[in-house]
């Protein structure tokens, strides 16, 4: 340090978001000693499951897995009652966190970010808020959610409905009242998938507006008795040792043997092994070539359709259901109920429902609202209610609703105009401490997401604390590091089926006027974590480390980024988080 005087601030670090991300980022720059707060605008904690409070709203990827890992005294006091943790039990456990850590005080609730400047000669971030405020933070963490931008319904005429309309992201606090009704749900994402089970069985009638059918596996739902969790809980150092190793983020062995190695009564045996076990990688567990290989992710596909024949006895409608993409690269769903039950008590196999019916929007498209209704091209459909599960402005949005400004007052929206730059998901050049949670270029919506985010969290604080402990406050992704990273990413998924699918969110696809870029790292968490950790090690290469008091290039320590790993070809990435 010169020995000049920093700018004065309000904070060390602003946090913006409240879910898995914010929650303990805070905790942990609590333990740095650095002043920390939290800007949410929902009025309490949780994210994703303070908001999404649909019918059959809850996790696909394992409730012990799907949960922090950094406190052993929390992980041996929470219960958790079901293989899948139900939205409401999610939302429970979050705000136990958040009174077992006291984290409520440093959360400013009901405050939307509106803007972020940095401001160069102070080196210091100003962040407003839709209130008005105004704070000046040294750092900010940026913990918005990749699935936390509600994508609206696109239908201009929506205010002549005569009805009700709710969007998943955005259900009525005390639930909305579907008994007797008549229901039309558009989409048939993840979303719907989980809520179109429980929204047949109140409903009188349900209509389906499916653009694209979707693969989904059969979550095998069931309680989880205390004794197995306890056993869980003993061994849950390894376990999620396994998961942080792992491609997906969930404690799995990468599979051995190629898809077209294997007889096909062989490789039959596994995927019906993998169905029965159920969950999101059911059938990606089983071969190395799932995600790589057309013909290898041709096998899986067609078990999964055999499925679908096989439980729906409309043979038309069966047809509907059945997807042609290539399984996994579009975000795969779990279900109970939505395909087959296993005779869980409660639940029907739904499209067998007298009172479900399925209409193809691809070929006859929607055409517009209508009073007491949906239009398509073949009819008008009477509705009393219109749920919109058609999701987010996915990775990017949250991040891009809010107007960054960097170095020289240029746009983050800009920079990102051709598609979304960042170093490891984490950075972006031309952004000085500033840092994303799960960012775009990071594993995050292909992984278990709190897996990813202890993972942010954890560089994110390390790296505060070195340059803490060395008197350095600026810290920025250099631009040929960032483009070398970007370049890895693309290379990463360019060796599988992923770009293929052009329909989906993890392209933009959903959102019009979206740049087409493949947004997440496809290397898996174990890579991505060993990459990361590199590049810490190593004294953050690619980043240009300084005091913004001195002169910026004799003291930055630009590195090149050119020590990046070699690109190779992803073996079985798997593909949680949505
Ligand atoms: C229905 C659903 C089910 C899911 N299931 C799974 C699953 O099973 N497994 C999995 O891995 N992932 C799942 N996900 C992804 C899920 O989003 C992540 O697992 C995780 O909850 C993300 O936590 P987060 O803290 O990063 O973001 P979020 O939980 O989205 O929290 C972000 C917070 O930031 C706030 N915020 C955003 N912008 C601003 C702003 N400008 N100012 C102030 N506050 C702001 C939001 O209000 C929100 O509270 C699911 C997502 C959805 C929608």
């Amino acid at each position: 340090m010169d020995g000049r005087p920093r700018a004065p601030v309000d904070l060390d670090v602003a946090v913006v978001g409240a879910g898995f991300a914010g929650l303990y980022m805070l905790h942990r720059l609590r333990g740095l000693g650095l002043r920390a707060r939290v800007f949410e605008r929902g009025p309490d904690v949780g994210g994703t499951w303070f908001w999404n409070t649909y019918p059959g709203a809850r996790c696909d990827i394992e409730s012990v897995d799907y949960c922090y890992s950094f406190s052993p005294d929390l992980l041996a006091e929470w219960r958790w009652t079901e293989r899948y943790a139900t939205q409401p039990e999610i939302l429970s456990y979050l705000r136990h966190v958040a009174r077992r850590f006291g984290l409520r005080r440093d959360i400013e609730f009901g405050t939307r970010v509106t803007a972020l400047r940095y401001d160069e000669p102070g080196n210091r971030w100003l962040v407003s808020t839709a209130g008005g405020d105004e704070i000046y933070a040294r750092h900010c963490v940026l913990a918005v959610g990749n699935l936390s931008s509600v994508n609206p319904p696109a239908f201009p005429d929506l205010e002549r409905f005569g009805g009700e309309w709710h969007h998943t992201a955005q259900w009525p606090g005390g639930g909305a009242d579907l008994a007797g009704k008549r229901v039309g749900i558009v989409g048939t994402g993840s979303t719907a998938i989980q809520a179109l089970p429980q929204i047949a069985r109140q409903a009188e009638r349900v209509y389906v507006f499916q653009r694209t059918p979707n693969y989904s596996m059969p979550a095998q739902n069931r309680p989880l008795p205390p004794g197995e969790l306890d056993e869980v809980i003993q061994g849950y150092r390894e376990r999620r040792r396994a998961a942080e190793e792992s491609d997906p983020g969930i404690p799995v062995a990468p599979p051995q043997r190629s898809a077209l190695q294997v007889p096909a009564q062989e490789r039959r045996r596994m995927y019906e092994q993998g169905w029965q076990r159920g969950g999101i990688n059911a059938l990606s567990y089983a071969f190395t070539d799932y995600f790589t290989d057309e013909r290898a992710n041709f096998t899986a596909q067609e078990f999964a359709r055999e499925k679908i024949r096989g439980i729906v006895r409309d043979p038309a409608v069966a047809q509907m259901l059945c997807p042609t993409h290539h399984i996994g690269t579009k975000r795969t769903c779990v279900d109970i109920g939505y395909f087959e039950t296993y005779n869980l008590p409660g639940y029907f196999e739904t499209y067998n429902l007298p009172h479900v019916e399925l209409i193809d929007v691809r070929s006859s498209p929607i055409s517009g609202v209508t009073p007491g209704g949906l239009a398509t091209a073949s009819g008008e459909y009477g509705l009393d209610v219109i749920v919109f599960a058609v999701g987010f402005d996915a990775i990017t949005g949250a991040l891009l609703d809010i107007d960054i400004r960097g170095r020289g007052g240029q746009t983050l929206a800009a920079r990102w105009a051709g598609g979304p730059r960042t170093l490891l998901g984490l950075c972006a050049s031309g952004f000085p401490n500033l840092f994303m949670i799960t960012g775009p270029g990071s594993p995050g919506v292909l992984s278990n997401m709190v897996v990813s985010i202890e993972q942010h969290v954890d560089w994110i604080s390390d790296c505060l604390a070195y340059l803490e402990a060395r008197g350095l406050d600026r810290i920025e992704a250099s631009a040929k590091a960032e483009s070398d990273w970007v370049r890895h990413v693309n290379e990463l998924a360019d060796a599988t089926l992923y770009p293929q699918a052009p329909t989906s969110w993890y392209v933009g696809a959903n959102i019009p006027g979206k740049p087409r870029v493949f947004m997440p790292y496809i290397g898996g968490c174990g890579r991505y974590r060993r990459e990361a950790g590199e590049i810490a090690e190593r004294g953050y290469t690619g980043f240009a480390l300084g005091t913004a008091s001195a002169d910026a290039t004799a003291l930055a320590r630009v590195c090149s980024g050119g020590n990046l790993p070699p690109t190779g070809r992803s073996s079985a990435a798997a593909g949680p988080g949505r």
